[in-house]
């Protein structure tokens, strides 16, 4: 009988890109263990808060554009093998003021590999989305596939399809070291030792403790996320408004994502800010104070009126960033056997699909074809 403590691979963490690596193990047939600190779907890393965006137009950088490709089929999987909803593509609204990079970025990286996008000026946007007030100076992208996922549901669904397909996963069991030794690796938990063939660390903001060999200082980050009463709620849902981006100048992002029937609790237009968020330690994480979400909703005034009612709820939720804003995906130094996926910098779900993918290869031949080389951790030791 096979050891209950011996695995093909060990996945350290079950945010999004953990479960979405045990999925993929667990499809090709590994004896996988993941394993998480908290329950399936909490709330105290990254992968929370109800909705992420997901687009194609990629302004951060033309690579990833490619891999946002491969994505599309495997959210299709996942909703076909969930029986769930997860994705909604109600298309996406970005806007850029003067000087602003994300609409010319946004086109230039989507038009590149072919993805289906529309340039409009500020009147253009106004016209076919009377919801919002865009400076007459401002340019505006649509990208009609783009849309938005529910991010616990697609952790869960994941986690849940990894074990239909075999794998383990042990909830409320901290990993607290791990080391390569003979040939595979020794992992010592709150739960005891386990061994692997392989490990595979994806803790979002809990990296830094975990692969400081690493030697990429991440960042922590704490944001905040606000919940709006709509004043027009019919013209706030996702069949009339699309997701959106507001690239404001001197300033950081702000975007939002409609209600929808799935929604569940909390309801309203979620707005929050992308680019501001404060350093935190992960364990110590404040919490909202009101002033915060006020300040989001005057915000949203401004360019959404209609969405900016009452503040309706609140919450924060944790980045992790790198220093390029950029992902870390490499074999840890020195290890044959150990990878590392993290600072995914307050981007990275809508990878979640890819990822799971790439890491699954790494796994299980230390490679993958999938075009992940402009992630190594290697380019900030060259950059110093
Ligand atoms: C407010 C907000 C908005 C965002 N919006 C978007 C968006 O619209 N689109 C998009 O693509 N991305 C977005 N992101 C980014 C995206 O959500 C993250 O990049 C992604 O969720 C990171 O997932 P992860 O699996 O790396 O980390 P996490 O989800 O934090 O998962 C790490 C897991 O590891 C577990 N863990 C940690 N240490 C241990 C240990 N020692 N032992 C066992 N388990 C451990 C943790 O409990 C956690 O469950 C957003 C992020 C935030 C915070």
């Amino acid at each position: 009988m096979a050891d209950a403590r011996v695995f093909d691979a060990v996945v350290v963490g079950l945010g999004c890109m953990g479960a979405a690596a045990c999925l993929e193990l667990a499809r090709k047939g590994k004896r996988v263990l993941g394993l998480e600190r908290f329950a399936v779907g909490h709330g105290r890393g990254s992968s929370h808060g109800g909705s992420r965006i997901i687009r194609e137009c990629y302004f951060e950088h033309p690579d990833y554009v490619p891999l946002l490709l491969q994505c599309r089929q495997g959210w299709d999987r996942l909703e076909l093998e969930s029986g769930e909803r997860l994705v909604h593509r109600c298309g996406l609204l970005y806007a850029s003021g003067p000087g602003g990079v994300v609409v010319r970025n946004s086109f230039e990286n989507g038009r590149r590999h072919g993805v289906a996008c529309e340039r409009w000026t500020a009147a253009d946007a106004m016209r076919r989305f009377g919801q919002f007030r865009l400076p007459s100076d401002w340019e505006a992208l649509f990208e009609p596939a783009a849309g938005f996922v529910r991010p616990e549901r697609a952790v869960q669904a994941s986690v849940r399809r990894a074990c239909e397909l075999g794998a383990q996963v042990r909830e409320g069991v901290t990993v607290l070291h791990w080391s390569e030794q003979g040939g595979g690796v020794r992992v010592s938990t709150s739960a005891g030792e386990f061994e692997a063939g392989s490990l595979l660390l994806t803790a979002g903001p809990w990296m830094p403790g975990l692969a400081a060999a690493l030697g990429v200082p991440l960042q922590p980050q704490r944001v905040v996320i606000a919940w709006l009463g709509p004043r027009e709620p019919a013209s706030c849902s996702s069949d009339r408004m699309p997701a959106w981006y507001l690239d404001r100048p001197g300033s950081s992002g702000l975007y939002g994502i409609p209600t929808a029937v799935d929604q569940g609790e909390p309801g309203g237009v979620k707005v929050a800010s992308h680019g501001d968020g404060t350093a935190v330690d992960p364990e110590r994480v404040p919490s909202v104070v009101p002033q915060e979400l006020e300040a989001i909703r005057a915000a949203t005034e401004g360019f959404l009126p209609c969405a900016a009612g009452s503040v309706q709820a609140g919450t924060t939720c944790l980045y992790t960033m790198s220093p390029d804003g950029h992902f870390v995906v490499d074999r840890m130094p020195g290890c044959q056997r150990s990878f590392a996926a993290c600072g995914f910098s307050g981007h990275g779900f809508k990878f979640m699909p890819v990822m799971g993918r790439a890491l699954a290869d790494l796994a299980c031949h230390g490679e993958t074809s999938l075009p992940i080389r402009f992630l190594n951790a290697g380019r900030f030791a060259r950059a110093s």
